[in-house]
C-alpha cells in the first residue's frame, strides 16, 4: 500500500513533462501534446493500482509519449506499398491513378474551374456535360451520366426507372459486393418490389417472360462480378434478355460492375465483352470508375437519351452526385481511351494488368539487390499468381513474380505484421512459411522504398 502511495507520489508532473519534451514538441499543437502526455500519465498511474508498475513505468514515458504523437498527429489514411499482387484491392482504394490524372485533379483542387460554367454563353453550365460526350463516344451509347459510386448509380436507375414497380432479376445475379453493397438491399430503398427468377445454378428466359406482369417496371441484369458459378449453370445471355424487353417494352438494365472499356485479348487476357459490345443490348448500363477504367471512385451511367434525361431531372441526382475533383480525373482517364493502344499503355490499372512477367522479374531482381545480406533471413524469386480483384474478371490469373522472405527468427505471419505496422506500412502476403510480395502491384519507383522497409525489419 505505501510503496504504491510512493509510486504515485513519484509520477511526474504534466507540466514538468510539457517543459522536458518542450524542444520536440515546439511545432506540435499544444492541445494534442498536452492530452497525450496527461493519457500516458494515467496509464502509468493505472499501472502502478494494478500492482504492475514494471509494465508501464515512468522511466520510458516521454519516449512513449513521443511515439504515441507520432501515431497521434500523423494522417490516418496514409499511403501503403500494395505488395498482394491483387490490383483492384477494394480494402486498399482500388484503382490508382497515373501521374497525369493527378495533375488534372490537382489543378481542378487548387484553382477555380469552369465546373458549372458554360464559357461560350457565359452562364451556368452543367458539371455533367465534361464527360458525356467522351463517354457516348467511347461506349456508342446515345447519353450518359456520372455519379459519386456504381451503387449511387444503380440506386438512381432504378429511383428514376422502377419506383413502385416490380423489377426482374435472375435470383444467381443477386450479388453482395464488397462493402456490402446488396442488390436486394438498393431495390428496397429505391421503392421497387424484387421478383427474382431462375434458381441460383439456372434461369431460362421463359423464367423472365412467365415472371413478367402489367406491374414489372424492368428487367435487370447484375454482372455476377465477384464469383462464378461453373458447372451446371445456364444464364439468360444479356442479347436474349433483351428480346424479351423488347418485346414486353420493358427497360434493361445492366449493372456491368466493372465496365471493361478496352478489349485486352492482344494482351493474352481472355476478357469479358466491353461496355460498348453491351450497349446495343441494353436501355441503360451502369459501372464504377475505379475498378477496370482505372479511374476514380465513380458510377458511370450510359444508355438510351430518353431513360438518362429522365435520370438528369431527378432530385436525387444532387445527392449522389460527383464532386469537381473526381470529375477531373475521370474526364482525364476517359480520354485516354480515345486511343486504345494508349490508354492500355499509361493507365495504370491496365499496365499492371498487362505488364509481362519478365517485368515483375526485373523488379523482383532489383529489390533483391537493395536488401542487405542476413544469415538468418533468405530472400528468394519466386513464381506467383496476381489477381485483377475488384470482383473483376474473376476467371483470369496472372503469372506474376514474387519476392519470397524467409526468416529463421520471425514466423512468416509475425513478419507480415511488421511489414504491415512499417511506416510505410507494407500489405504482403503469407504462404506457408514465407511472406509473398507479388511485384506487379509495386510500382518500380516503389522499390527503393520497400527495400528500406525490409532492411529495417530484419534488423529488429
Ligand atoms: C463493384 C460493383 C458495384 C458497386 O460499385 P461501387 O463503385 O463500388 O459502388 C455494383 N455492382 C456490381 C456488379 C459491382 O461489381
Amino acid at each position: 500500500m505505501e510503496e504504491k502511495q510512493a509510486l504515485l507520489r513519484a509520477l511526474p508532473k504534466v507540466d514538468d513533462l510539457l517543459r522536458r519534451l518542450s524542444t520536440v514538441t515546439a511545432d506540435m499543437p499544444g492541445q494534442v501534446v498536452k492530452r497525450v502526455v496527461q493519457e500516458q500519465i494515467d496509464l502509468c498511474r493505472h499501472a502502478i493500482l494494478d500492482g504492475n508498475p514494471s509494465e508501464v513505468g515512468v522511466p520510458g514515458i516521454t519516449d512513449r509519449i513521443l511515439t504515441a504523437l507520432g501515431q497521434v498527429l500523423q494522417c490516418h489514411l496514409r499511403g501503403v506499398i500494395n505488395a498482394t499482387g491483387v490490383i483492384l484491392h477494394t480494402n486498399l482504394g482500388r484503382a490508382r491513378l497515373s501521374d497525369e490524372a493527378m495533375e488534372t485533379l490537382t489543378a481542378a483542387a487548387t484553382g477555380y474551374s469552369n465546373l458549372e460554367y458554360d464559357l461560350e454563353s457565359g452562364e451556368r453550365g452543367s458539371r455533367y456535360a465534361h464527360v458525356e460526350a467522351l463517354l457516348t463516344e467511347i461506349t456508342g451509347a446515345e447519353a450518359a451520366l456520372v455519379v459519386n459510386n456504381n451503387a449511387a448509380a444503380v440506386y438512381l436507375i432504378l429511383d428514376t426507372l422502377a419506383k413502385g414497380t416490380e423489377v426482374i432479376v435472375s435470383r444467381g445475379e443477386l450479388v453482395e459486393i464488397g462493402g456490402s453493397f446488396r442488390v436486394p438491399n438498393i431495390m428496397a430503398h429505391s421503392g421497387c418490389k424484387l421478383v427474382e427468377v431462375g434458381t441460383t445454378n439456372k434461369t431460362h428466359p421463359a423464367d423472365y417472360a412467365n415472371a413478367i406482369k402489367d406491374e414489372t417496371g424492368a428487367l435487370l441484369k447484375v454482372h455476377t462480378s465477384n464469383y462464378r458459378i461453373v458447372g451446371f449453370t445456364q444464364e439468360v445471355p444479356l442479347t436474349q434478355l433483351w428480346e424479351i424487353g423488347q418485346e414486353n417494352r420493358l427497360p434493361v438494365i445492366y449493372d456491368l460492375g466493372s465496365g471493361l472499356l478496352a478489349q485486352l485479348e492482344d494482351y493474352g487476357i481472355r476478357t469479358e465483352p466491353t461496355v460498348a459490345e453491351c450497349v446495343p443490348y441494353a436501355d441503360v448500363l451502369c459501372f464504377s470508375g475505379d475498378k477496370l477504367l482505372g479511374g476514380p471512385q465513380a458510377g458511370i451511367i450510359v444508355g438510351s437519351k430518353a431513360l438518362v434525361d429522365r435520370m438528369k431531372k431527378n432530385h436525387l441526382l444532387r445527392a449522389l452526385r460527383i464532386d469537381k475533383l473526381t470529375l477531373a480525373a475521370l474526364e482525364y482517364t476517359l480520354r485516354q481511351y480515345l486511343d486504345p493502344d494508349n490508354a492500355v499503355k499509361s493507365i495504370p490499372t491496365l499496365r499492371m494488368i498487362t505488364s509481362p512477367v519478365s517485368e515483375m522479374e526485373a523488379k523482383a531482381k532489383m529489390l533483391i539487390s537493395l536488401l542487405e545480406a542476413r544469415p538468418d533471413v533468405h530472400y528468394s524469386i519466386m513464381d506467383t499468381l496476381s489477381q485483377i480483384g475488384g470482383g473483376s474478371l474473376p476467371d483470369v490469373t496472372l503469372a506474376s513474380c514474387a519476392v519470397g522472405i524467409l526468416s529463421d527468427r520471425l514466423s512468416a505471419n509475425a513478419m507480415e505484421e511488421r511489414l504491415r505496422m512499417g511506416n510505410p506500412p507494407v500489405i504482403a502476403r503469407v504462404s506457408q512459411d514465407s511472406v509473398l510480395l507479388d511485384m506487379r502491384t509495386v510500382d518500380g519507383n516503389e522499390i527503393p522504398t520497400l527495400a528500406a522497409c525490409l532492411n529495417h525489419i530484419s534488423k529488429t
